[in-house]
C-alpha cells in the first residue's frame, strides 16, 4: 500500500506550507475515518484541529496531496512543517503515523508546567484536583445522576470495612436505653416512635371533637 501525504484545510486555504493540517499514512482510509470521527466526537487529540472543525466544519476538505514512499512521505512532510505549531500541527512533521508523540502530559508533579519547560512532543500537564478541592466536589447532583448512583449501589455487598463500623456501632448502642416520652393525655410512656404513633395527638383517649374544641375553644358539640 503506497504511503499518502494528506492536507486537512479549509476551502480557502492555499498555502499547504503554512495553513491547515499536513500527516502522512500508509493506511489512508483509515487514517482519514479516525481523523473525522473524532473530530466529531469533538475528542481529536489536536485541540488546534478540533477547534478548526468546530468553527468551520462544513468548509473542512482532506485532499491527498501526493502518493510515494514511506520516506518520500516523512521527508516531505518533515520540509512543510520543519518545527512544532505551524498551521493547524502541533508537532514537527517527520514522525512515524499514526505518531504517539504529543499525546503524553509531562509534569514536574508539583506545579502547572509552563510552554516554555515543556519538552517538544508533549502538552504541559497540570496539576490534578482531587477530593474537596475539585471543581465538582459537593455539587448538588442532579435528579438523574442521583438515580443512576443510586442503581449502581443498590444491592452492592458491604466492604469489609462498613461491616466493622455498623458491629462497632450496634455494640456501642447495645443496653442504652433510649429516651421515653409520657403522653398527656393518658399518661402513657414509652420510646418516641411509637408514642409519635398511637399517642399525643392520635391518643384512643382523645377524639377530634377534643383536639378541635381544645384548639379553637368552642364549647359546645353542633
Ligand atoms: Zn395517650
Amino acid at each position: 500500500m503506497p504511503t499518502v501525504l494528506y492536507w486537512i484545510r479549509r476551502q480557502s486555504h492555499t498555502d499547504i506550507a503554512t495553513e491547515g493540517y499536513v500527516g502522512v499514512s500508509n493506511w489512508f482510509r483509515g487514517r482519514k475515518f479516525i481523523h473525522k470521527r473524532s473530530l466529531k466526537h469533538g475528542s481529536h487529540k489536536n485541540p488546534l484541529l478540533q477547534n478548526a472543525f468546530n468553527k468551520y466544519k462544513n468548509e473542512i476538505v482532506i485532499d491527498v496531496v501526493t502518493k510515494g514512499s514511506l520516506s518520500d512521505c516523512l521527508q516531505l512532510e518533515a520540509n512543510l512543517r520543519p518545527h512544532r505549531e505551524i498551521g493547524w500541527n502541533l508537532l514537527p512533521g517527520g514522525g512515524l503515523p499514526p505518531s504517539r508523540r504529543g499525546s503524553a502530559w509531562f509534569t514536574n508533579g508539583v506545579t502547572n508546567v509552563s510552554r516554555l519547560e515543556c519538552p517538544d512532543g508533549f502538552w504541559p500537564g497540570k496539576v490534578q484536583k482531587s477530593g474537596p478541592t475539585h471543581g465538582s466536589a459537593g455539587r448538588p447532583k442532579s435528579a438523574k445522576h442521583r438515580e443512576k448512583i443510586s442503581r449502581t449501589l443498590t444491592g452492592r455487598p458491604l466492604s469489609h470495612g462498613q461491616l466493622i463500623a455498623i458491629r462497632a456501632s450496634a455494640k456501642l448502642r447495645r443496653g442504652v436505653k433510649k429516651p421515653t416520652v409520657k403522653c398527656p393525655h393518658c399518661g402513657k410512656q414509652g420510646a418516641v416512635g411509637p408514642m409519635r404513633q398511637w399517642h399525643f395527638n392520635n391518643c384512643k383517649s382523645v377524639t377530634q371533637w377534643d383536639l378541635f374544641a381544645a384548639k379553637s375553644g368552642a364549647k359546645h358539640k353542633p
